[in-house]
């Protein structure tokens, strides 16, 4: 798989720039160096993580051999999302590979050119029996559900993620569920706000927003939100230019429905900063909302584009609630520089994962699981935890035949007795 990303790099980035009119360097960092660094991961570490585990004995089992041997699942349904159609799709292959099993792969059709380019290369890679892809849509996506597999690995809505559960539980096939949500991030009155425009706008625009992990909407007090918008304004200029729609660095949006859903997000809000868009090429400036409700349109569902809603709140209690009372989401942010109150979110949220003062980086932590939790999913790979999740962990107790080791078991014959089982 390795050979196939060095070999075939320049095609990915432009099937990449075909979908989703992606920079390259963006797609570098976010897809093709992304997946090699897990693969050389795996490969670095695959001999340590395969060895049996030998756990702790107690009093009771000293005479005897304790091992968990690791197991693959069988043949495995890797079903990838079409927002970073390679590295999602690869990424979860890759792991179900180091822990032996056969593995399905279903590139998302949304994604067209990646899907056919997935579908052309694998089999020139990897071996054909072991590792079919399957390209297709809804009926394909449904035929293949059918089939009894040994495990699935869903990336993508929590819609169609139900559908998979659903799917998978006629045959009792244990899933992970990489799903979405709104990711919400906290900036309080001490955040570097210059820092924390930057890597808010970043972690925004990467992909135009169609990033799982995207921060969806800030939560902040109206003096943070006057400071943010100005400051914002400076950045989006600084790097996108005062022709926006020309820069060569903001990724288009997926199709024509996404691009109408997220128009209409637009018009039902006071815009702050941006708001154009162009029906003909897909693209939409970044767009900051400002006095939003909660009861708005733009915060009932994920948005996963350029927009960015501001709803104010006045402290860390108030966004605690605000958090709480929605989905858990797969991502939670927050700016601070005071320790208390960060711990006071990250202690009091339930999420998938947290970056602090920062955006869309604990991704790329190997050593962190990825995943989410409720409507945000379930289960979690990179890294061992990827490996973990394709291994089934098999308990075997090995016992002998030495007399003191039957001596001691003995109470356990008929015909009992309170001495015997008093030894
Ligand atoms: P998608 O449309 O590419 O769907 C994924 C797969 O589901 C495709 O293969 C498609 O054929 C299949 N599918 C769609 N409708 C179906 C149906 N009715 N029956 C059976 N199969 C069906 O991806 P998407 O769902 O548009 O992806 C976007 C979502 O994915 C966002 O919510 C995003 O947050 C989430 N996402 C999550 C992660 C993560 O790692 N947690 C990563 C990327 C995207």
């Amino acid at each position: 798989m390795l050979k196939m990303v060095d070999e075939y790099e320049q095609e990915m980035i432009a099937a990449l720039e075909k979908d989703l009119r992606r920079p390259k360097q963006e797609c570098m960092i976010v897809e093709l160096d992304f997946l090699r660094n897990d693969l050389k991961n795996i490969l670095y570490n695959i001999n340590d993580w395969v060895k049996p585990e030998r756990p702790e004995k107690t009093f009771v089992n000293l005479l005897d051999d304790v091992v968990i041997y690791h197991d693959p699942y069988g043949v495995v349904l890797v079903m990838g999302a079409w927002n970073y159609p390679i590295q999602l799709l690869l990424v979860p292959v890759a792991a179900a590979i180091a822990a032996g099993n056969c593995v399905v792969l279903k590139p998302s059709e949304i994604a067209e050119s990646c899907s056919k380019l997935m579908g052309e290369l694998v089999p020139k890679y990897l071996d054909n029996e072991c590792f079919p892809v399957v390209c297709g849509g809804i009926p394909e996506t449904t035929e293949l559900l059918k089939q009894r597999f040994d495990y699935i690995f869903y990336t993508g809505s929590t819609m169609v993620g139900k559908i998979v559960h659903k799917a998978a539980n006629e045959h009792l096939t244990p899933v992970t569920l990489e799903l979405g949500g709104k990711s919400p991030c906290y900036i309080d009155s001490t955040a570097d706000i210059e820092k924390t425009v930057r890597r808010v706008l970043w972690g925004k625009m990467i992909n135009a927003g169609q990033t799982c992990i995207a921060p969806d909407y800030i939560l902040c007090s109206k003096e943070t939100e006057d400071k943010f918008i100005t400051e914002a304004r400076k950045v989006l200029r600084e790097w996108y230019g005062d022709n926006i729609k020309d820069s060569p660095d903001i990724s288009r949006i997926i199709h024509q429905r996404a691009f109408s859903r997220l128009i209409n997000l637009i018009k039902s809000s006071d815009v702050a900063v941006g708001g154009s868009s162009d029906a003909s090429e897909r693209f939409i400036e970044p767009t900051i909302l400002t006095n939003v409700k909660g009861t708005d349109p733009v915060m009932q569902e994920e948005i996963f584009g350029p927009i960015l809603p501001i709803v104010r709140i006045e402290n860390a209690f108030e966004a605690i609630n605000f958090i709480n009372s929605r989905e858990k989401p797969l991502a939670c942010y927050v700016f601070s520089k005071i320790q208390k109150q960060i711990n006071l979110i990250t202690q009091n949220v339930p999420a998938g994962g947290f970056t602090i003062n920062d955006t869309i980086m604990h991704i790329g932590v190997d050593s962190l699981p990825f995943g989410g939790i409720g409507y945000s999913g379930m289960g979690n790979y990179h890294g061992k935890f990827g490996y973990d999740t394709f291994t089934h962990r098999k308990s075997c107790l090995q016992k002998n035949f030495n007399a003191l080791g039957e001596f001691l078991a003995s109470g356990r014959y008929p015909p009992y007795s309170e001495k015997k089982t008093s030894i």
